[in-house]
């Protein structure tokens, strides 16, 4: 995933006494100005606060921009390191921090998908076709889009960085688009996702296109991902973790939450590399048509609330196990 290891210091608005003036903008009333401000992308509105003092102590008495600012800079650098600012406004930010649900499964989403601003967690970042970015050549081939229309994907600019499940680093910087912007670009242009998929099928008619589309414009948000059958065809993620960095939740005021990780389930997976865990054990924790290793890897890496890991806890075959050892060596 992207790290910021040091983003800019949030400004404070302080300078009330100061006399100051928006110009024309003065004869808005408030609660417009207010309304405008929230919907302006957040490149917009820091320009926009950059004007005059009173504009800036004006956007920085919403909440919405206070929260972002104060609680997420790593996320406001990434999106302006990646060239992705100008196309999210501080309330979609704002909508994504206030939620802890990842946008496409019902887990805690840990992460922010920069290209959409959406919540998400680690293994649809994995398997989930809409949560990946690919360069345009790769979207123009997967959706039959000619030159003209993969230019009004938006492009981002990947970070040099350490990326992927094997942490491999990279100087390069990638142009990318996302597969959902692609996505919603077909369906715009054919008017609907049967008639995009079937004019994508007709110009390049193999059965790999046909699943990989079904894959893309399933509509599967009620799932768990991780707990789904093998699919069998997931391409390979060249760009895994290059569009997504952590993100915190506040779902109640002044409680912000970074994601926790189950000590259980790690523990369950090294038993498991290690060959100690019965299949009686491993049939119960995994369901069937399901490859062990990639479930048990992915609840190593799913990150939870305070309150889903608190649930979780208590039917977690690994933490159990660790409380009862616990117990033995305490008793
Ligand atoms: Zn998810
Ligand atoms: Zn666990």
């Amino acid at each position: 995933m992207i790290t910021i290891p040091d983003p800019p210091k949030p400004m404070e608005a302080n300078l009330q006494n100061c006399a100051s003036s928006l110009g024309i903008l003065d004869r808005l009333p408030a609660e417009l100005l207010h309304e405008v401000l929230r919907s302006l992308d957040f490149q917009s509105a820091i320009r926009f606060s950059r004007v005059s003092i009173q504009g800036k102590n004006i956007l920085y008495s919403l909440p919405a921009y206070r929260d972002v600012i104060k609680h997420a800079p790593h996320a406001l650098a990434a999106l302006s390191q990646t060239k992705l600012l100008h196309l999210h406004s501080a309330s979609e930010l704002h909508n994504a921090l206030r939620n802890e649900r990842c946008a496409t499964c019902p887990e805690y989403g840990v992460y922010l998908f920069l290209p959409t601003c959406e919540r998400c967690c680690w293994q649809c970042l994995r398997s989930n076709p809409t949560r990946r970015v690919v360069s345009p050549t790769a979207a123009a081939k997967t959706f039959a889009l000619s030159p003209k229309m993969v230019q009004r994907l938006p492009v981002m600019f990947s970070i040099p960085g350490t990326y992927g499940v094997v942490c491999k680093s990279t100087q390069k910087s990638y142009r990318l688009v996302s597969v959902s912007a692609a996505k919603e670009l077909v369906v715009s242009i054919y008017g609907s996702a049967e008639n995009a998929i079937e004019a994508i099928i007709h110009r390049q008619p193999n059965e790999q296109t046909a699943r990989y589309l079904q894959a893309i414009f399933s509509d599967s948000t009620c799932l768990d991902s991780l707990m789904i059958p093998d699919q069998g065809n997931a391409r390979v993620d060249r760009y895994f973790g290059m569009a997504s960095i952590p993100f915190p939740s506040l779902t109640t005021p002044d409680i912000v939450e970074h994601g926790l990780w189950c000590k259980g389930c790690e523990w369950t997976y090294k038993q498991y590399k290690d060959r100690r865990l019965s299949a009686y054990v491993i049939a119960n924790i995994v369901p069937t048509d399901c490859n062990p290793d990639r479930v048990l890897f992915g609840m190593v890496r799913r990150a939870r609330s305070r309150i889903r890991l608190s649930a979780h806890i208590r039917h977690c075959y690994g933490a159990q196990q660790l409380l009862a050892d616990q117990g033995v060596q305490e008793g």
